[in-house]
C-alpha cells in the first residue's frame, strides 16, 4: 500500500513536469514572463485642459479619450519644469534638472547656437533598459543637445528620428518679422533640420509632415520582429508652435489650427494603439501619454489651455507643470480609472525598473518613484511631494495637497516680470482649490513652518551642476 502510494505520487510528480513543460513551452507563458514593451508619448506644450477627455469643449480626441476608458487618467501628474529642455533631462534621467546642469537662469532652453547637452555621465532611461535587454528607439523633438555626442544615439537610444530642437527655432532672415512667422507659418521660416541618427535627412524639415512621419516611424519600430522587448520614446513636435498639420487635418477641428494639430496627435496615438492590438502586443505594453510643459499662453489661439489651473507655460504655477496624462496597459492598468496620487515625469524611471527588474543608477541622488503600485490599482501614494524649479531656483514646493510659493515669476510678458520673492510665502491647498486663488499662509503658519524643514532638508542633498545651456 505504500510503495503503491509512493509509485502513484511520483507518477502525479512527472505528469506536473509535464504540464509544466507543456506551460513553459507555450509561447503565452513566455509572452507573460517577458518584461513589458514601453512607449512614451510626450506632446510639446500641450495644456492640462487640452484634451476630450481632460474636458476640452471643442477639442475632440476620441482615440486618447478610449485609451483613458481603457486605462488610467492621472489627474495630479507634472512635467518636472515648466520648459522644454530641463522637462526632457528630468524625463530621460529621473533627476531635477538642478542636479544634471540642463537648466540655466539665463537661456532657458537649448538653441541652435548652443554647444551644450546631456553629458554622457548622466545615465537615462533608454541606457537603463537597453542595459536589461531592451530595443531602443527615439522619435520626435530631442532638445537634449544637436552637437553628435549629445544626440539619442549617444544616449542609449538605437535609432533616431527627428528634430533636435525645437520647430520655432533657426528663423530664416527672409521670414516675417514678429509674430506673423508664427502666426502664418510656413516650414520655410524656420530651418530645423529632420535627422536620421546623427545626419540630416531634410532641411529645413517640412513641419506639415512631421506627426504622419514620426508616426509611421513609430509604426515601423513597433512591428520590427525581434525576440527583444522594447521602449519607444515618441516626443511630438506638436502642438508646439509655429503648429502644422498634415492636409487631412486642415479644418477638422472646431477649435481652429490648434484643435487640427491636438486631433492629428490624437490620430497618431490611436494608430499606435491599434497597431498594438492587431500585432497582439496590447496586453504587453506599457503606454504613458503626457507632455514636456503647459499651454505656451502668449500665443493667444495658437496656444493651449491649462484648463482650470494657474497660468501656463514658463511659470511654476499649476498650469505649468501639470500635464494631461493618461497610462495604459491592458489587464495590468485597471480600465476606466483615475487617480489623484501624484506623480512626475521623473518617476517613469523608478517605475520601469520596477516592472522589469532593470538596474536604477545608485551611484547617485534620483527623485524617481515607483509609481507601479498605483497604475496597478493599489491604494498607494508613493510620491508625497513636488519640488517646482525655474532654472536653479526653487520657485515652490508640493506637499501633500498644500503648495508654497517662495518666489514667482510670470511667463512670457506676464507679471512679475522679474523673479520675485514672496513675503510672506504663498499657500494654496490644491485639493480644494487647484486653480490656486486663495492664499492661505495667514491662516496656516503651521503648514509654512513645516514645509520649510521639508526645503532644509532637500537642499541639503541638492548639488546643482554646471549649466550646459549657457
Ligand atoms: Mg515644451
Amino acid at each position: 500500500m505504500h510503495i503503491l502510494h509512493l509509485t502513484k505520487r511520483r507518477k502525479n510528480a512527472g505528469l506536473w513536469i509535464l504540464i509544466l513543460a507543456m506551460v513553459i513551452g507555450s509561447s503565452s507563458w513566455l509572452k507573460a514572463a517577458q518584461p513589458p514593451n514601453f512607449i512614451v508619448v510626450f506632446c510639446d506644450d500641450l495644456g492640462y485642459g487640452d484634451l476630450g477627455c481632460f474636458g476640452h469643449p471643442t477639442i475632440k480626441t476620441p482615440n486618447l479619450d478610449q485609451m483613458a476608458r481603457e486605462g488610467m487618467r492621472w489627474l495630479q501628474f507634472y512635467a518636472a519644469a515648466e520648459v522644454c529642455t530641463p522637462s526632457r533631462a528630468a524625463l530621460m534621467t529621473g533627476r531635477l534638472p538642478p542636479r544634471t546642469g540642463m537648466c540655466s537662469n539665463n537661456r532657458r532652453v537649448l538653441f541652435q547656437d548652443s554647444q551644450g547637452g546631456l553629458q554622457g555621465s548622466e545615465i537615462t532611461l533608454a541606457e537603463m533598459l537597453r542595459d536589461a535587454g531592451y530595443r531602443t528607439a527615439c522619435v520626435g523633438k530631442w532638445h537634449l543637445g544637436h552637437h553628435p555626442q549629445f544626440l539619442p544615439t549617444s544616449h542609449g537610444f538605437d535609432s533616431y528620428f527627428g528634430i533636435p530642437y525645437s520647430n520655432d527655432m533657426d528663423r530664416v532672415a527672409e521670414a516675417p518679422k514678429g509674430a506673423t512667422a508664427i502666426f502664418e507659418p510656413r516650414s520655410s521660416y524656420f530651418n530645423v533640420p529632420l535627422m536620421r541618427d546623427t545626419a540630416v535627412v531634410e532641411r529645413p524639415a517640412d513641419q506639415t509632415t512631421l506627426t504622419r512621419r514620426y508616426t509611421e516611424a513609430a509604426l515601423e519600430f513597433i512591428q520590427r520582429p525581434s525576440n527583444k522587448p522594447f521602449f519607444l520614446y515618441l516626443a511630438q513636435t506638436m502642438p508646439h508652435v509655429p503648429l502644422f498639420r498634415s492636409p487631412e487635418f486642415e479644418g477638422h477641428s472646431l477649435r481652429g489650427l490648434y484643435g487640427d494639430v491636438v486631433e492629428e496627435v490624437d490620430w497618431s496615438v490611436g494608430q499606435i494603439l491599434s497597431v498594438l492590438r492587431e500585432t497582439g502586443q496590447a496586453e504587453n505594453t506599457c503606454v504613458v501619454f503626457t507632455s514636456d510643459n503647459g499651454p505656451w499662453l502668449s500665443q493667444k489661439s495658437h496656444g493651449g489651455s491649462a484648463g482650470l489651473l494657474r497660468e501656463g507655460k514658463g511659470t511654476t504655477w499649476e498650469g505649468g507643470m501639470r500635464e494631461p496624462t493618461i497610462m495604459w496597459w491592458p489587464e495590468h492598468i485597471p480600465a476606466n480609472t483615475s487617480t489623484a496620487a501624484l506623480g512626475c515625469t521623473t518617476d517613469l524611471m523608478a517605475t520601469f525598473a520596477a516592472l522589469t527588474g532593470a538596474k536604477l543608477p545608485t551611484d547617485r541622488t534620483l527623485d524617481s518613484f515607483d509609481l507601479s503600485p498605483v497604475m496597478l490599482g493599489q491604494p498607494a501614494t508613493p510620491r508625497q511631494e513636488m519640488y517646482y524649479y525655474r532654472g536653479f531656483e526653487l520657485m515652490a514646493v508640493r506637499n501633500g495637497p498644500w503648495k508654497v510659493h517662495y518666489q514667482i515669476q510670470g511667463s512670457y510678458g506676464t507679471e512679475p516680470r522679474q523673479l520675485t520673492k514672496c513675503e510672506p510665502p504663498e499657500l494654496y491647498h490644491l485639493e480644494n482649490d487647484p486653480s490656486e486663488r486663495y492664499n492661505l499662509s495667514a491662516e496656516h503658519p503651521e503648514i509654512l513652518t513645516q514645509i520649510s524643514q521639508l526645503v532644509a532638508t532637500h537642499q541639503a542633498h541638492m548639488q546643482p551642476a554646471p549649466s550646459q545651456l549657457e
